[in-house]
């Protein structure tokens, strides 16, 4: 039995088992009392060893961070804190840690825990994450498949760059040192190993389209690589990404969905996750009290997730928020870095502005100007918009980007050609509206923003396992 059905138990003196990793010891007297965890949940097991029931020479082996196996019966536990204990009748010592294990009880900056993310795992915190982490990713399966997605996997490794813009990862098998060469001294990449050039996706997006052109109603949900050189707390270079895309969706389908699945997943978590999520509203608290009052958030942890599935997100276009930041105070008092006008892509101080001070609450940006915005989404009439959606969250910003997709082979042909694409790398993406083309939309929601979200966590590498970011690949 896991940690987490033992705590569950009515205790008849029945016999336990308990295998974990020892968090605490403490004696007192001729007792000692041993915490352990075995990460099925945040809540230890105390294993109380009385008189010499257990040699000394084994208790001298149980240190922080040791494993163990214990054996004895579970009782009511007279100490408050925990409903059942168990009495220790034999211990088995499974790997033992000296005084140097890091991971000793106390509190741990994040810097530090990340140069140690083999053994990160084994705090509360990251405990507490990791689950929330597979919850949200449970959720967002179940939310697909009880609505009548398909799960497609898209390929890791492509020839396309979806959008259009560099920042890739290159995947060839190569001797870097000494490749084959065309007469002209360019790389030849007839000779590599897919005979074409090849990179790591950076978007699930070209081929979701193909199958939604077909099944309707897809998803994907993998792995993604972008190569951009930003050592901000929200990019990572490898991240999972979930792309749902739907024939006959319009622009105003797509918000729906994307309201509609992250409210669904978030309350999944609060529902799903009580303990690990009181476990670090309460931790968020305590790192608030050392902060200013004008610096510490409105809401705790758990209200802001309330706030986020009772209410409606706010949409306007893109026209619309340049216009509320022009009239801004932060504008006319010259105190954001970026300038406003309409054309400029907005900077995540202008997201934040609109989320955080002026509506409060998530935000759908639409109709986004189409010069900044990638070639495949429809244009509007007007000739100068697209029809984008973003969604917007608090401390985050952007969380989602999607879009109701042009359906239309001339126009889109024509902006394939003016970004600057080769149309023959992507004659297959141009062909599905030629056969049967369809209205449809989608969109990418960033997982890790999303467990940042939930988590109440500041940087997206703690977040996931092990992160890949610039200079960071250890582990
Ligand atoms: P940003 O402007 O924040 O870099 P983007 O416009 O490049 O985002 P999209 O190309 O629309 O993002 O990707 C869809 C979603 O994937 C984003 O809304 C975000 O949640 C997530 N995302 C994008 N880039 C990264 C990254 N480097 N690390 C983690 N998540 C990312
Ligand atoms: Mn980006």
């Amino acid at each position: 039995m896991q940690i987490k059905e033992i705590l569950t138990q009515t205790p008849v003196e029945q016999e336990v088992t308990v295998k974990g990793w020892v968090r605490t010891k403490r004696g007192q007297a001729a007792v000692t009392f041993i915490a352990i965890n075995d990460g099925s949940t945040i809540n230890n097991i105390q294993a109380v060893v009385e008189g010499n029931n257990v040699n000394e020479d084994t208790l001298r082996l149980i240190t922080t961070g040791s494993c163990v196996a214990v054996t004895g019966k579970l009782i009511a536990s007279l100490g408050s804190g925990q409903a059942v204990e168990v009495k220790a009748e034999k211990i088995e010592v499974y790997g033992s840690a000296d005084e140097t294990f890091p991971m000793q009880p106390k509190r741990h900056s994040m810097e530090f825990l990340r140069e140690k993310a083999h053994l990160r795992f084994r705090t509360n915190t990251f405990g507490a994450i990791f689950r929330i982490r597979h919850a949200l990713a449970f959720a967002v399966h179940k939310y697909y498949n009880d609505n009548g997605f398909f799960y497609l996997h898209t390929p890791i490794i492509t020839a396309s760059d979806a959008e259009g813009a560099g920042e890739m990862f290159h995947v060839t098998t190569f001797d870097l040192k000494n490749p084959p060469k065309t007469e002209d001294g360019e790389i030849d990449y007839k000779e590599d190993f897919f005979g074409r050039e090849t990179s790591l996706t950076v978007s699930g997006q070209l081929e979701g389209e193909l199958g939604a052109l077909a099944l309707s109603k897809i998803y994907t949900f993998g792995p993604t690589f972008r190569a951009e050189n930003s050592n901000t707390t929200r990019h990572l270079a490898e991240f999972w990404m979930i792309e749902p895309e739907v024939a006959f969706n319009e622009l105003e389908d797509n918000m729906n969905l994307a309201e509609d699945f992250v409210q669904y997943v978030i309350k999944y978590a609060l529902e799903n996750c009580a303990e690990d999520l009181a476990f670090l509203e309460k931790r968020l608290l305590d790192e608030e009290k050392n902060k200013p009052q004008n610096e510490r958030s409105e809401l705790s942890l758990l209200e802001k997730l309330r706030f986020v599935i009772d209410n409606k997100f706010e949409r306007l276009t893109y026209t619309e928020a340049i216009e509320i930041l022009l009239r801004s105070k932060p504008h006319k008092e010259k105190k954001f870095q970026y300038p406003v006008e309409w054309g400029i892509d907005l900077q995540s101080e202008h997201e934040r502005y609109l989320v955080e001070k002026h509506f409060k609450k998530p935000v759908i940006l639409t109709n986004y100007p189409r010069e900044i915005k990638a070639f495949y989404m429809k244009q509007d009439e007007d000739g100068k918009t697209v029809r984008a959606m973003d969604v917007l969250f608090p401390g985050i910003g952007e969380i989602i980007g999607g879009s109701q997709r042009e359906d239309d082979y001339e126009k889109l042909l024509t902006r394939v050609k003016e970004v600057g694409i080769d149309p023959e790398n992507i004659w297959w993406y141009l062909e599905t509206r030629k056969f049967g083309s369809a209205p449809h939309s989608g969109f990418g929601l960033g997982f890790e923003r999303l467990v940042l979200f939930v988590t109440g966590m500041t940087n997206i590498r703690d977040v996931i396992p092990f992160p890949r970011a610039p200079k960071t690949a250890e582990f």
